[in-house]
């Protein structure tokens, strides 16, 4: 099946047109400052062909619409039809309590997606652009969701429950819901597999570190905990975002600066982790090249950052008494040996021990042939995993229909 894959944010759509067949990509981009006059799409062929176009993208509908163009463009193009999209695959953020797996977008699953705005204000109201700008191009073109938050419904409350009053869980659905979920449990399955293990019977802890960071403890298949929490600002330090900190702080905060509720949370999910923290960049490759020159608060960060991993690590291991692989994926889980290497460091008392020339040349297994555990480095696939879902849905509406 070919299938259209999007993930829309508030002034960006990235894509990708999937064979689910062949499980490669024909075509992927990005369009990036949506709203604005100089708004860019990048767009890359499988065969290395690529074009950069700029012009004036003002509304997702229009973005979705250059994007179709390319995909269908004499040049540039893989499809000569709008009839060859078979559907259309969208990333969504937040499932809430209602979503435990991939669903065909319905009128009624609209609805449960506006009223778990509130839960994600600020990604699923582009998520549900990009799904109404679908609906408007291509109509008869059917639509799934794919939720971040799916893959960790199957949390037993000890691990979704915070510790305020019950009522507020009942009343606000303040909880634990965990993101990145498609993340880990593509690169768990994955890490099953390179193990030639199943995964039902295996303890496997994976760090998605990209610009958000989150790990989850994945047991027997399934996530039985992860770092982020209510909002994605919970767990690991990330690039622009605290991780964990002591609630009472940003009271504090609020106070001393007198910064107002939104303000505060700008400085919470703006301003903090490697940026707050080095006054560098949110980047690990800017903050690796600085703490090269001798920058102390870059250094900081970089140990920060690692520390609170290696904290997550030990703690799920605890929790799920044992560890069968350690995963590392994202943008600097698959590129930064020295972040593996820090986190791996002291770790063989956890039966943990990392190959450093493996580690140096990104191979798949990092650890050394005689760690119990068995470290990965895994590239993640949520795109190939929403295509995947959604050909199994649309597979099974038509065969019924
Ligand atoms: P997103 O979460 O937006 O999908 P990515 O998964 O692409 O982001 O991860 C972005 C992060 O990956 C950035 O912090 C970037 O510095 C880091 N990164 C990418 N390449 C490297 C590299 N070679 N070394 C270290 N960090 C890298």
């Amino acid at each position: 099946m070919k299938i259209l894959v999007l993930n829309c944010g508030s002034s960006s759509i990235k894509y990708q047109f999937i064979d689910t067949k062949e499980k490669i990509a024909l075509a992927k981009g990005v369009v990036e400052r949506i709203g604005m006059s100089s708004a860019v799409l990048s767009h890359s062929r499988y065969d290395g062909d690529g074009i950069k176009i700029v012009g004036e993208i003002l509304d997702h509908t229009i973005a979705i619409e250059y994007v179709l163009g390319v995909i269908l463009s004499k040049n540039h193009g893989v499809i000569d039809s709008k009839d060859d999209i078979e559907a259309v695959g969208h990333r969504v953020v937040h499932g809430g309590e209602t979503f435990s797996d991939s669903v065909l977008i319905t009128d009624e699953v609209m609805q449960v997606l506006q009223d778990n705005i509130e839960l994600a204000p600020l990604h699923n109201p582009p998520n549900i652009k990009g799904i109404q700008a679908v609906k408007r191009i291509l109509p008869n073109v059917p639509q799934c969701a794919v939720f971040d938050t799916a893959f960790h419904t199957k949390m037993p409350p000890k691990s979704f429950l915070y510790g305020i009053p019950y009522e507020l869980y009942k009343k606000h659905k303040i909880r634990k819901y965990g993101f990145h979920g498609t993340s880990h449990s593509y690169v768990a399955h994955k890490a099953a597999e390179i193990l030639g293990k199943n995964i039902n019977e295996l303890k496997i802890v994976t760090a998605h570190l990209g610009n958000g960071c989150s790990m989850s403890a994945v047991q027997d298949g399934i996530s039985v905990d992860t770092s982020m929490g209510f909002t994605p600002l919970e767990g690991l330090i990330m690039g622009t975002r605290s991780g964990d900190a002591d609630p009472s702080l940003i009271l504090y905060i609020m106070g001393k600066e007198g910064l107002s509720l939104s303000e505060a949370g700008t400085l919470l999910n703006k301003h903090s982790g490697l940026i707050g923290i080095s006054g560098v960049s949110s980047d690990m490759r800017e903050l690796i090249a600085a703490i090269k020159e001798g920058n102390k608060r870059a250094k900081y960060a970089f140990d920060i950052f690692c520390y609170r991993i290696k904290k997550y690590l030990g703690s799920y291991a605890a929790a799920m008494g044992g560890l069968d692989a350690f995963v590392f994926t994202g943008g600097i889980g698959e590129n930064s040996s020295e972040v593996r290497s820090e986190v791996c460091s002291n770790l063989e008392f956890l039966g943990i021990e990392l190959d450093e020339e493996r580690n140096n040349s990104n191979n798949e297994i990092i650890s050394k042939s005689s760690s119990k555990v068995p470290v990965l480095r895994i590239p993640t696939n949520e795109e190939l995993v929403i295509a995947l879902d959604t050909g199994r849905i649309v597979g099974a509406m038509k065969s019924v229909n």
